[in-house]
């Protein structure tokens, strides 16, 4: 049997009727650059998370880069965010002229841990880019509140967590990724939960004036064509994208649904091997299981196995970000974020998109389970 880690083409297969037409609408209408589709997509995506206001950009890296713009973040500031993330979370705040700051994680979550920001704070700290990895949200109510007392930005990473729900806020309400922060930031590079054919991105806020600044810096930072008062870049989503992304965006809670429910079945398979920590979701969350993540003895050799017998995996992330080459200058060594370190070195993700049969799921866990026996 052969498992990939993820299967577009199953997806395509189940949605292609619904997709052709609005396709060809777009081509009909040879209107390639912003205009209705991606202002539709905009006020659903909005409608989904629960914002005010929601801007269809170039790309989740291009998300990130626009609202660190908007927030005037640039040269000599600080930015605090996880070393255990897809580089994009940092390299936007390297690019914009600012330093990232790393804080360890959660082992449990995989998220930044909230009780070691505050001895990061500097008088140089502008803003902290919590990422809700692999589908649950960070811990917000104690980043909230740090930002709060020191007047920073929070700018969510919600890159791999569309429809994630955090259930940790105060009044006792459930809130989605991307409506916690001063903005929230996506991605529909085609992996993600709600991926398009080719690269886009979102952010979402509730705040009028930052989401007039993110509209207005997607286009060259322009109040109109010719008369800039900002500098901003070529960072808008494409109209085939948006009616592409609106078609699956009907299915993106039953895609997330079906994805809960293959993580529960390896949940109780894998709770009997008692090597194996299975992902853990915070009372009040809802995770959307971006990744399915275990960690586990022996991992290499595990993955080994896994390739042998056409199981698709993947590792995010071999290498945290405070020990990648690029950032040599900021003086981080081996040992300064262990728990981070120990991640890379420990974790695996499993098939668990929602095309994923039971047979396969059943192929999988009996091939884990040989691996630890023999
Ligand atoms: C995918 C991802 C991004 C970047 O999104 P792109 O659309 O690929 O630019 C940023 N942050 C995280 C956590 C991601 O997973």
């Amino acid at each position: 049997m052969e498992v990939p880690l993820l299967d577009l083409q199953a997806q395509y297969a189940t949605i292609r009727d619904e997709i052709r037409p609005v396709v060809d609408q777009v081509l009909e209408s040879q209107r390639f650059i912003l205009g209705p589709e991606v202002e539709a997509f905009e006020r659903e995506v909005a409608h989904y998370c629960g914002t005010n206001y929601a801007i269809g950009v170039s790309s989740g890296t291009d998300a990130l880069l626009i609202a660190l713009m908007a927030a005037k973040i640039g040269n000599d500031d600080e930015v605090i965010t996880t070393p255990y993330t897809f580089f994009a979370t940092a390299g936007s705040i390297s690019r914009i002229g600012a330093a990232p700051v790393f804080v360890d994680i959660d082992p449990k979550t995989y998220n930044i841990n909230p009780a070691l920001i505050e001895e990061k704070i500097t008088a140089k700290t502008r803003a902290i880019i919590p990422v809700h990895l692999y589908g649950q949200c960070a811990e917000m109510t104690p980043i909230l509140e740090l930002a709060e007392k020191y007047h920073l930005i929070v700018i969510e990473d919600a890159a791999q967590a569309i429809g994630a729900e955090y259930g940790g806020i105060p009044d006792g309400k459930s809130y989605r990724a991307g409506n916690m922060g001063t903005c929230g930031c996506f991605s529909f590079f085609p992996s993600k939960n709600l991926g398009g054919f080719g690269d886009g991105g979102m952010v979402t806020t509730n705040d009028e004036a930052f989401a007039k600044r993110i509209k207005d810096l997607r286009t060259h930072g322009g109040k109109d064509k010719y008369r800039n008062y900002l500098i901003g870049m070529n960072g808008r989503l494409d109209a085939l994208q948006a009616a592409i992304l609106r078609v699956k965006l009907r299915h993106l809670d039953a895609w997330s649904q079906a994805r809960r429910v293959h993580a529960q079945y390896y949940n109780e398979a894998f709770r009997l091997l008692e090597i194996v920590q299975i992902p853990y979701t915070e009372p009040g969350n809802v995770h959307i299981y971006n990744q399915y993540i275990l960690r586990l003895p022996q991992r290499d050799a595990l993955q080994t196995y896994l390739n042998e017998h056409h199981i698709g995996n993947a590792i995010y992330y071999p290498i945290p970000l405070h020990l990648q080459e690029c950032y040599t200058h900021l003086g981080y060594a081996v040992g300064d974020f262990p728990e981070s370190e120990k991640a890379a070195q420990e974790t695996i993700a499993l098939p668990v998109y929602p095309e994923l049969s039971q047979e396969q799921q059943d192929y999988v866990i009996e091939t884990i389970r040989k691996f630890y026996q023999s």
